[in-house]
């Protein structure tokens, strides 16, 4: 069966640096079987409800700023995954809509570049509702699970602690709280405890600081949902960078 991930994306940056982060993820990739298709639950499309998208070439969404000339002529054509994306909305139902309007944003693309480089397998995104409880998320995950048997790659793209406003991109690793909240985080994932990740403000004050919007936290909760209480659990990147990031990444099932 296929495991379900979770990927600290990071920095945009990682399209074309080759670092500790992509070569992680190559590990990875190179440690599956190839998938038949991959779901990606991305940090960038925080949507008004649930959405998947269920078209024949999902479009190179090169949705951040200010980033070298060269990160916005990368493209990543993989197709689509419309017959998956369909099963989804089924086993979604009636919280999913189809909406072809998106595509691959670099939540999931800056991954799967380094993961994936032919991109040759399909890959379709399904949309985080904002709306939605962490348990909701958690639960559409548990939905999702069965895709697995069917050599699915489920992968949540985001990051653990994910705090913009404090970033301090000459720090090569955490700030204290940052640290605090990862670790935290890591032993509800390890104690097989979804309860601890769900109500992420147990860790206390750290979780004051992790992130002002929980975009980039929600994603870990689809990984989660589609893991297995008797599963193993592997880590990947583990570490926190520019004070207010973590790249914390997990393997779910071997
Ligand atoms: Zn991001």
């Amino acid at each position: 069966m296929m495991p379900a991930i979770f990927v600290g994306h990071g920095s945009p940056m990682n399209i074309i640096e080759e670092n500790e982060y992509t070569s992680g993820w190559k590990q990875v990739a190179q440690s599956l079987e190839r998938p038949s298709a991959i779901l990606s639950v991305s940090a960038h499309w925080f949507s008004r409800r649930t959405c998947v998208y269920s078209g024949f070439s999902p479009r190179t969404i090169h949705d951040f700023f200010g980033f070298p000339k060269i990160l916005y002529g990368i493209t990543y054509p993989a197709p689509g995954a419309p017959w998956t994306a369909r099963e989804v909305l089924r086993l979604l139902k009636p919280a999913a809509t189809p909406d072809n309007s998106w595509g691959l944003d670099h939540g999931t693309w800056s991954v799967l570049h380094a993961m994936y480089p032919s991109a040759d397998i399909p890959v379709f995104q399904v949309s985080i509702d904002a709306f939605a409880p962490p348990e909701r998320h958690f639960a559409l995950g548990r939905t999702l699970r069965p895709l697995r048997k069917e050599n699915v790659l489920i992968m949540g793209s985001g990051n653990i602690v994910h705090n913009l406003a404090l970033l301090d991109v000459e720090k090569s690793g955490g700030f204290g709280w940052a640290y605090d909240f990862d670790d935290y985080i890591d032993r509800a994932v390890r104690k097989k405890s979804p309860e601890d990740v769900i109500h992420y403000e147990r860790a206390g004050r750290a979780a004051n600081y992790a992130f002002n919007v929980p975009d980039h936290f929600y994603p870990l909760l689809y990984a989660l949902g589609a893991a297995f209480e008797h599963e193993p659990v592997t880590d990947f990147n583990h570490s926190c960078m520019a004070g207010s990031l973590s790249m914390t990444s997990y393997v779910f099932g071997t």
